[in-house]
């Protein structure tokens, strides 16, 4: 995909995410959609219905786009979050971005970790990447609230969740 390798940069800006929005309303005009994954969609059945539906018209925009996003994580158990959380202290240091375990939505399905795939079928792992953008945008459309930890740390661009002001 040509556009992509003009995507290599330092921050995301709003004129580069309209260009990729371009491209990828050019790829849906031109018919080009992909088929959702069955891990994807096991992902996604584990979730609380108060953002299933919301996770599933995301995923399935973001597809009729030409952009492949699955769901790395969804709902995980309390040992399970205590794993990412230890995998994201060594690769982000320090607190990392992943919820003290029994404090993380994905222990009550209220969140997902999504995941992108290049045009080859190679996970995306630069965050600088804009197609992250557009997660963003299309995530908030569908009411999921982006990139934000419970302390109101920015910077998980992968995980979506319920929006706070409608936690219980
Ligand atoms: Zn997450």
């Amino acid at each position: 995909m040509r556009y992509l390798e003009s995507a290599k940069v330092a921050s995301v800006s709003y004129d580069e995410i309209d260009i990729v929005v371009d491209q990828a309303l050019k790829d849906y005009d031109a018919g080009r959609s992909l088929a959702s994954d069955p891990a994807t969609d096991k992902a996604l059945s584990t979730l609380d219905p108060r953002i299933r539906d919301s996770a599933q018209r995301e995923i399935k925009e973001l597809r009729d786009m030409g952009i492949d996003e699955r769901v790395g994580r969804a709902r995980v158990t309390t040992e399970q979050q205590a794993q990412q959380k230890a995998e994201h202290e060594a690769q982000f240091g320090a607190g990392g971005y992943a919820a003290t375990p029994g404090h993380s939505l994905h222990e009550r399905g209220l969140a997902i970790d999504v995941k992108l795939y290049d045009e080859q079928g190679r996970l995306i792992t630069s965050w600088d990447h804009p197609w992250y953008g557009i997660v963003g945008d299309i995530g908030q459309s569908n009411g999921l609230q982006w990139g934000v930890t419970r302390d109101g740390q920015w910077g998980d661009l992968r995980h979506l969740q319920l929006p706070y002001n409608q936690l219980q």
